[in-house]
């Protein structure tokens, strides 16, 4: 006695997870500021190439990592107007470190400098509209050697 019991000895005493529970774990749609609904993004590509995180009210969603078993986001909900800025600046980020010129890593680096962002929110899929602006903008000051 007195030692700590096994995990498995824990979860036996613990209510069976709640799927009330999990919905407060959902995103917040950054637009209407309500909970985002996890759902197959086959209503959005005719197909399904995985989970989302969707609200259709705003028409904004965010896919959830592959083998997530949290399903965890892969950043935050985007707009069809971020969507599309997203992509932009994802293209002229990878061109960077693609011609060769630098690695990957340092222009990642570069980019958490220049967005004045920790690593871990220097993610694309995590820049909102004015960041994504910015980044558009900063991407041809990147010092080419
Ligand atoms: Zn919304």
């Amino acid at each position: 006695m007195g030692c700590i019991q096994g995990l498995g000895d824990i979860a036996a005493i613990l209510p069976e997870p709640n799927p009330q529970t999990l919905l407060f774990m959902n995103p917040i749609c950054p637009y209407c500021g309500k909970s985002s609904v996890l759902t197959d993004s086959v209503h959005i590509y005719g197909k399904s190439l995985g989970l989302i995180y969707d609200c259709r009210p705003c028409d904004a969603y965010v896919h959830v990592h592959r083998n997530s078993p949290t399903n965890r986001p892969l950043g935050t909900l985007a707009s069809s107007e971020l969507r599309v800025l997203r992509v932009k600046a994802h293209l002229a980020f990878d061109r960077i470190w693609r011609r060769g010129a630098t690695t990957r890593e340092q222009a990642v680096s570069w980019l958490c400098a220049a967005m004045g962002k920790p690593r871990h929110l220097a993610h694309i899929h995590k820049l909102n509209e004015e960041e994504c602006r910015k980044l558009l903008q900063l991407i041809p000051n990147f010092p080419s050697k």
